[in-house]
């Protein structure tokens, strides 16, 4: 979809609906947490280590006194998103509420890591729209599908190849890679904590975070 027709799409169904001015402006919350506001879109296969690395990363940046938060999809499939399938259309819904929520998170000066499939292209780059410039991570939480269904946590690959699970991303339903992610973790060669290691470099490179 062409960003001219999407901006149209987003628009909001009521015309009586003005913005309102907050008093607190971003750059006040980013001085105070000393740090700032951003979103980690953390995408990959199911089994890929979204979850783990968006655990432990969230673990690290809190010990450093950081305000940080992990979305993942347990937290939004029982809640905002209960009414969501996975069929195409609803996986797309899903993604767009996901990234509203991260969007409002990094504008309240968190470092906001969501840890979804998000398997289309065209999704990801609607809330790469979205969010401020500079803001947006896209993190490429990349293993071979051979090794992801080797770990298979939580079973649902051996489901997949049983027909029980239909649409399931690598099986029966598509993953488009991102073709140019500001970070590509690759967990089948870094272990977790040179994975979590490789997004602090990255976020005190372009100084998000304080360091070196
Ligand atoms: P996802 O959220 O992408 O579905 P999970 O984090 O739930 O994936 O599961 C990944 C599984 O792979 C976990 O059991 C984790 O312990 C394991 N694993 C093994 N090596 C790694 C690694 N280097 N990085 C991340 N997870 C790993």
């Amino acid at each position: 979809m062409e960003k001219s027709e999407r901006d149209k799409k987003n628009q909001p169904k009521s015309a009586n609906i003005t913005a309102t001015v907050s008093k607190v402006i971003l750059a006040e919350r980013e001085r105070r947490n000393k740090h700032r506001g951003c979103v980690l879109w953390l995408s990959g296969l199911s089994a890929a280590g979204k979850s783990t690395i968006a655990n432990e990363l969230e673990a690290a940046l809190f010990k450093r006194g950081h305000q940080v938060f992990v979305l993942d999809g347990d937290r939004f499939r029982h809640g905002l998103c209960r009414d969501l399938g996975f069929s195409p259309d609803d996986r797309q819904e899903n993604i767009r509420r996901v990234g509203e929520v991260a969007k409002l998170f990094a504008d309240a000066g968190f470092i906001c890591i969501t840890a979804f499939i998000s398997p289309y292209r065209a999704d990801r780059s609607l809330v790469r729209d979205m969010v401020a410039d500079g803001k947006f991570f896209e993190v490429f939480v990349n293993a071979p599908l051979a090794v992801c269904e080797a770990r298979d946590p939580k079973g649902l690959y051996a489901k997949a190849r049983a027909h029980k699970i239909k649409n399931f991303t690598g099986v029966s339903a598509p993953y488009q890679p991102p073709l140019n992610p500001e970070i590509e973790l690759r967990t089948d060669k870094l272990a977790v904590d040179e994975a979590v290691e490789k997004v602090l470099r990255r976020l005190k490179k372009t100084a998000v975070i304080k360091g070196r």
